[in-house]
């Protein structure tokens, strides 16, 4: 019965997110690139309601017609893949995301993907493919921080200076990134700053990749740090841990008991807990899950410095993974796809996490 009712959802939740996967074509000079769109929801893709004043979904096409202009740099391809607000996001979804746009990207026309998504889990999202995409073509993340009906929506220029990336020679070799507001940010890096504003992306200390100015891009910096994984079928049941002063074991004991594959603890300062967070963390490494360590702080690395119990060293030697550079969201992700992938090897699965 158990079987049949998990199949009936599965069923369920594929038709949920096919029901929108339309593809229309804008635009047919032989003289511009081409480039597809692939629709996913967020404000970008969002009217207010004039009886209830509410953001709610417009038509996921209907922001492309919004923006003249881009027809006379490109043709567009539009896939509607979804037309939801990003914190219904899901890893699942973003595995099917990524396959949809490498199979988009493998039509030689098309020199390069935009994914338009909610802005709430963009940061997150835009890892996920970055570590899965199987293609070299440009893909760029953008949405926006103020809807369509707002008369300073930030879409049509969002949508617009992605374009204007995606055909540039002076934007390759970015892996995936989140552009918004004229920057350009790389996934890996990027972090949501503000509620409300549309300079909400920021790289912190590393520093944006970009910045587009009138149809021209100036490259900041390169891309130093690309990993690639599989999509596993199953991925792992991954939680999030966040110490505080005066924190207990007992979140940490009952995510173990409820079937973690690992947990992310976003700790204190360069890595360190309180003692009874650590006693929480030795009980689920006995019991085989895997433990990874990251910072509440916003910059900086993870680094094992303290001996005392819950202190970097200790958590290092009780066989706590470090998350040198990605704080928790990321972490989470990057060990969703790399637990499979090493297979029980965790001194591999602290290389994964030693990048900078
Ligand atoms: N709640 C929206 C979303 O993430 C916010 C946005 O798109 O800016 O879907």
């Amino acid at each position: 019965m158990l079987k049949q009712t998990k199949l009936l959802f599965f069923i369920f939740s594929i038709f949920l997110i096919n029901i929108f996967a339309e593809e229309q074509m804008y635009g047919t000079n032989p003289n511009l690139p081409t480039i597809v769109i692939i629709t996913t929801g967020g404000t970008i893709a969002e009217k207010t309601d004039p009886k209830t004043n509410a953001s709610i979904p417009a038509k996921g096409t209907d922001f492309v017609k919004s923006v003249p202009k881009l027809l006379d740099i490109a043709n567009v391809k539009v896939i509607e893949f979804a037309n939801i607000d990003s914190s219904q996001m899901t890893p699942q979804i973003w595995s099917k995301l990524s396959k949809t746009v490498d199979n988009a990207l493998k039509d030689r026309k098309i020199m390069g993907a935009i994914i338009t998504h909610g802005t709430d889990t963009m940061a997150e999202g835009s890892y996920f493919l970055d570590l899965t995409l199987k293609t070299d073509k440009p893909v760029v993340f953008t949405g926006a921080m103020r809807n369509a009906s707002s008369p300073f929506s930030d879409g049509p220029f969002n949508l617009l200076n992605a374009v204007y990336q995606v055909i540039s020679k002076d934007a390759k070799n970015f892996g995936v990134t989140v552009t918004l507001n004229s920057y350009i940010n790389s996934s890996r890096d990027v972090v949501k700053k503000n509620t409300t504003n549309p300079q909400t992306f920021t790289s912190g200390e590393k520093g944006y990749l970009g910045y587009i100015f009138e149809g021209n891009v100036y490259r900041i910096n390169d891309r130093l740090y690309i990993q690639k994984f599989p999509i596993p079928k199953k991925l792992p049941k991954i939680y999030i841990f966040q110490d505080f002063a005066g924190a207990g074991p007992e979140i940490i004991r009952y995510m173990a008991d409820i079937g973690a594959d690992a947990i992310v603890i976003e700790s204190l300062g360069a890595g360190n807990v309180n003692a009874a967070v650590f006693e929480g963390i030795e009980y689920a490494l006995k019991k085989g899950i895997i433990i990874i360590n990251t910072s509440v702080v916003a910059h900086g690395f993870v680094f094992p410095i303290y001996g005392d119990k819950g202190g970097g060293e200790t958590l290092k030697k009780a066989g706590v993974i470090f998350s040198r550079f990605l704080r928790a969201d990321k972490a989470r992700l990057l060990a969703m796809l790399a637990i499979p992938y090493v297979n029980g090897d965790l001194s591999k699965l602290q290389e994964v996490f030693d990048l900078p």
